[in-house]
């Protein structure tokens, strides 16, 4: 019978790659994959060379939730056709990707055994590269145009991760840069929760070995002005402290706050 595994390439696929992603590619009757960088793509298909691209699925113009419905339906054909099946998606496999979760829950509602493994995000990365631990401020993490969209109440003590500001407004795909004209949008509303002079960074993690991340501080005015690809993520640091409320500090029977 078939069934489903879903793993990550995490972003710089020739290292972020765990031994159980690799184990399950190479063991796999079928692969399928949406990596976007050449030396991914082939790191995939050396372990096992059957390997199928599902990027074909992308076409310009084209509404993203088509490419995805197409994803599933691929993920869903090979499964019911009785293949072990292995799902490669860079980063982790269930981090800002809607089809992954969707072909699982489809398939196991069929009765398929589907389950997906954890890989490394692009957040991972910037944990690592911008020294941030969220456990330190909090992290608040909202996907840009959603956040402009359903009006998120942000809370400036709070750290903040931006996904996709590159594709700010975009609901069908382009393989060139998207049109950006409505980012105004998304710096009006930062603008209600941060100052205009408040230094934000614009992040990309390195795709390749040895290479380094871009990291763009910059003031959140500028914004606008800044180059924003579709591997571009945002990190806004908190303004200020959070203060702890006196009442729950004796409540919870600790001398001061607990962070450090
Ligand atoms: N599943 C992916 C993960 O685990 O990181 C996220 C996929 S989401 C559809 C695409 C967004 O991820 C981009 O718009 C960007 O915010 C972020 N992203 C992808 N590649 C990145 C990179 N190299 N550096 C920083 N952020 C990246």
């Amino acid at each position: 019978k078939g069934s489903l595994v879903i793993v990550g390439s995490g972003i710089n696929t020739t290292c972020h790659l765990t031994q159980e992603a690799i184990a399950r590619i190479k063991s796999a009757e079928k692969v399928l994959y949406v990596v976007g960088d050449p030396i991914g793509k082939n790191v995939i298909s050396r372990l096992n060379p059957e390997a199928e691209s599902m990027a074909s699925f992308y076409e310009p113009g084209k509404p993203r939730m088509t490419t995805y419905e197409q994803m599933i339906a691929r993920m869903v054909e090979c499964v019911v056709a009785g293949l072990r099946t292995c799902a490669v998606f860079y980063g982790h496999p269930g981090v800002f990707a809607y089809p992954t979760h969707e072909a699982i829950r489809r398939l196991r509602g069929q009765g398929y055994q589907a389950r997906m493994l954890p890989g490394i995000s692009a957040e991972d990365c910037l944990f690592a590269d911008l020294g941030v631990d969220p456990a330190q401020h909090g992290c608040q993490s909202y996907e840009a145009t959603q956040l402009a969209l359903y009006r998120y109440k942000l809370d400036p003590t709070v750290a903040l991760v931006v996904w996709q500001p590159g594709a700010f407004a975009q609901h069908t795909y382009s393989a060139e840069e998207y049109d950006l004209s409505r980012l105004p949008e998304l710096l009006a509303y930062l603008s209600e929760f941060y100052p205009l002079e408040h230094e934000v960074c614009v992040y990309e993690a390195s795709i390749f070995p040895e290479c380094e991340p871009r990291a763009d501080w910059i003031p959140l005015r500028r914004l606008v002005e800044v180059p924003l690809t579709s591997a571009s993520t945002m990190y806004v640091p908190p303004v200020r402290r959070a203060v702890p409320d006196p009442a729950a500090l004796e409540r919870l029977g600790l001398p001061v706050a607990t962070s450090p």
